[in-house]
């Protein structure tokens, strides 16, 4: 996948890569690995629900208007609670950013059942269905480059049964973590692509643009930033394929626990390469190039997302700072062990 996306993003856009939607040739459904990895034998079938039919489409519902970096935080609550002699869930709470839900058939949502303020356990997942008593889509949030479909929505008083638990009890930050590597991942090949697609239009356009008739590429000035954004580009190429194909040889768990910050490196890094290399591209073209008849405002708006959407660039950094410092991670026992 990660070959492939950045393959086509650095064709530019196009039905093989719709930033508009994020649709592309080759999908990217974190749900199904989800569901294959977490989902008991009778959720199992949510996966060709999903893919045959569309019968089931979720949405991701962990931020929160008051908690987003801080999910452990969150304020909603799931209690106990039987209905008509049924066992099963009472829920309370808002998320934000929900995104699809307007054309969602569940939402996964998170809500601690157990376990205080910050704790990673504690909080547990659900498919709620869309459209249940009590699941209000309060307001549509307009943002940079995609309107309308990220609400915040209300839950008042939704019961669900126990079957519409997702994963363990009290452990649904794993899937949470499974879904954010695998869209990090995703993000990042594709930023890359498209970081790519900026290069190489920005050199070609440098050599036939001739302002005081010598063309552009003829510049240091023009030459070099290209150069450097070239030079990131190779380097992160290999990241994210060595990591992509280290992810491929372990348990989503395990990626978790060994990888988690090489995943966290491709995405910030690429996401970062990719805004920085869509603006130069923006200055090497002039007027047009921060047009609509060019793409690159279009690639700019979509990516600059990303610095913020599947954890944001902080908190990824704090992540791999974690790791590095030996504070989480594998490093953590050596560390003690030497007395660190
Ligand atoms: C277009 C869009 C789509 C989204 N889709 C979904 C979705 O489908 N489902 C979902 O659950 N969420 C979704 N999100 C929410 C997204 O995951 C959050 O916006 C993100 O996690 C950041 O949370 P926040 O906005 O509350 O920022 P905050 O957590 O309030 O942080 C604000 C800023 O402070 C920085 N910051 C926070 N803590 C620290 C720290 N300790 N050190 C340094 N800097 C820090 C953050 O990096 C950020 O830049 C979406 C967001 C957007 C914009």
């Amino acid at each position: 996948m990660a070959v492939i996306r950045e393959h086509l993003a650095s064709k530019g856009l196009g039905l093989f890569n719709d930033l508009q939607n994020e649709h592309s040739i080759v999908g990217n459904n974190p749900f199904v690995l989800m569901i294959r990895d977490f989902g008991r034998p009778d959720q199992q079938h949510l996966i060709s629900d999903m893919l045959d039919r569309g019968a089931f489409r979720p949405t991701f519902g962990l931020t929160e208007p008051d908690h987003g970096s801080d999910a452990t935080f969150m304020e909603t609550r799931a209690v106990r609670e039987d209905h008509k002699g049924e066992s099963g869930w009472r829920i309370n709470g808002e998320k934000m950013w929900t995104t699809g839900m307007h054309a969602a058939t569940h939402c996964c949502l998170f809500a601690r059942t157990s376990g205080e303020d910050g704790d990673a356990r504690g909080i547990t997942a659900f498919l709620v269905p869309a459209h249940a008593p009590g699941v209000k889509i309060e307001e549509y949030l307009w943002t940079f480059n995609m309107p309308t479909d990220h609400p915040r929505v209300s839950f008042t008083q939704v019961w669900v049964p126990d079957s519409a638990m997702f994963g363990p009890e009290g452990g649904g930050l794993a899937l949470a973590q499974h879904f954010v590597h695998e869209n990090r991942i995703r993000q990042a090949a594709s930023s890359l692509g498209a970081a790519v697609f900026c290069i190489e239009e920005s050199v070609k356009y440098a050599r036939v643009r001739k302002p005081f008739g010598k063309p552009l590429a003829d510049n240091q000035a023009i030459q070099f930033p290209l150069v450097e954004l070239a030079s990131t580009a190779e380097m992160l190429r290999l990241l994210i394929r060595k990591t992509a194909w280290e992810m491929d040889q372990m348990t989503k768990p395990e990626v978790e626990k060994r990888l988690s910050d090489k995943v966290s490196m491709c995405n910030y890094q690429a996401n970062r390469l990719v805004c920085e290399a869509a603006d130069r591209a923006m200055q090497v073209h002039g007027g047009i190039g921060y047009s609509r008849h060019k793409p690159f405002e279009h690639i700019y708006r979509h990516h600059r997302r990303y610095r913020i959407t599947e954890g944001s660039e902080e908190i990824q950094i704090r992540k791999v700072a974690a790791w590095l410092f030996g504070f989480l991670g594998p490093r953590r026992k050596a560390f003690a062990e030497a007395g660190l």
